[in-house]
């Protein structure tokens, strides 16, 4: 490989808003053979909302612990509960559990706010009504999140985003190109399913914790793949640095950005078809 046609490659790719950290990074593009993708905040706009009708003081609690949260969720809940509520009451102690919920104190209630998972392992497993609304929340695509407090759960939220109009186009070409696409999300199996269904992945692997994302990529290497990882999330950073390739959404959060080998400037999943493309022709050139 001349250092010449390295760095044109290297300079075509910043053009196309694909940001490599060094030239070396195009033969790891070269090689890949999996590509592993985020749902929330990658194939999805990340911009969750949340849908339908929500118990008001569950909200209230809910949107006051989320508040300190930079995840998606959080986000959703904190807006939703300000425009219902107005002012939010104070979270005490509010901590993020990663890639579960959050917990802190509102109002002298102790309130839990999360994966049902994580409701159910602090002693607040759902009633029967509880979880057959979780069970409809999920079946329309939406991400069920369980509100309890004092000891038990007493709410079930539905957030939902939209899937990136340019994610399945761009899990097409990625086929095209031979390489394989796999989801691989924290999110229930049935929010995770209605997504990959929208973009044409069969491959799902979905209810993964934050430390098992890079334990998916280490498989998928044992198994013989180079592997490629798209993400946004400070969950996704440990599973980028383990990738043969690590690819971050330009709007993700700084952490990821710093995991990856590559930047994707337009949050546009086109741009990973692209690197690959951009990478055989670049070291096709200089063989
Ligand atoms: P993804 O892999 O899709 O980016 P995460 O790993 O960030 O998802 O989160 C996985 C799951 O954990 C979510 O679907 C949700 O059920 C739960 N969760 C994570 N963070 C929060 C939060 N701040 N509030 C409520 N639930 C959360
Ligand atoms: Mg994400």
């Amino acid at each position: 490989a001349t250092p010449t046609a390295l760095m044109v490659g290297t300079g075509r790719g910043a053009q196309l808003g694909i940001l490599l950290r060094g030239p070396e990074v195009l033969e790891s593009t070269r090689r890949v053979d999996t590509v592993v993708l985020d749902k929330t905040g990658t194939l999805t706009t990340g911009e969750m909302r949340l849908v339908g009708d929500a118990d008001a003081t569950a909200l209230r609690f809910a949107a006051a612990v989320e508040d300190g949260s930079t995840h998606p969720i959080a986000r959703a809940v904190a807006e939703a509960g300000r425009r219902r509520v107005g002012e939010l009451p104070a979270a005490d102690d509010a901590r993020t559990i990663d890639g579960l919920g959050v917990s802190g104190t509102v109002d002298g209630h102790e309130v839990l706010v999360g994966r049902p998972q994580l409701l159910a392992e602090h002693g607040m497993p759902l009633s029967d009504d509880l979880a057959a609304e979780l069970a409809r929340v999920q079946a329309g695509g939406a991400t069920a999140v369980v509100v309890g407090w004092d000891g038990a759960a007493r709410a079930v939220l539905g957030v939902a985003d939209t899937v990136r109009e340019t994610s399945a186009e761009a899990v097409r070409e990625m086929t095209a190109l031979g390489v394989r696409p796999v989801l691989l999300t924290g999110d229930h199996e049935t929010a995770a399913r209605a997504v990959a269904a929208a973009v044409g992945i069969d491959e799902v692997h979905a209810g993964v914790l934050p430390e098992e994302k890079a334990d998916a990529i280490v498989a998928l290497q044992a198994a013989g793949h180079t592997v490629a990882m798209v993400g946004d999330g400070v969950n996704d950073a440990a599973a980028l640095a383990r990738a043969d390739l690590g690819l971050a959404m330009g709007a993700g959060t700084d952490v990821a950005i710093e995991a990856g080998d590559v930047t994707l400037v337009r949050d546009d999943l086109r741009a990973v078809p692209t690197a690959l493309r951009l990478a055989r022709r670049t070291l096709a050139t200089i063989r």
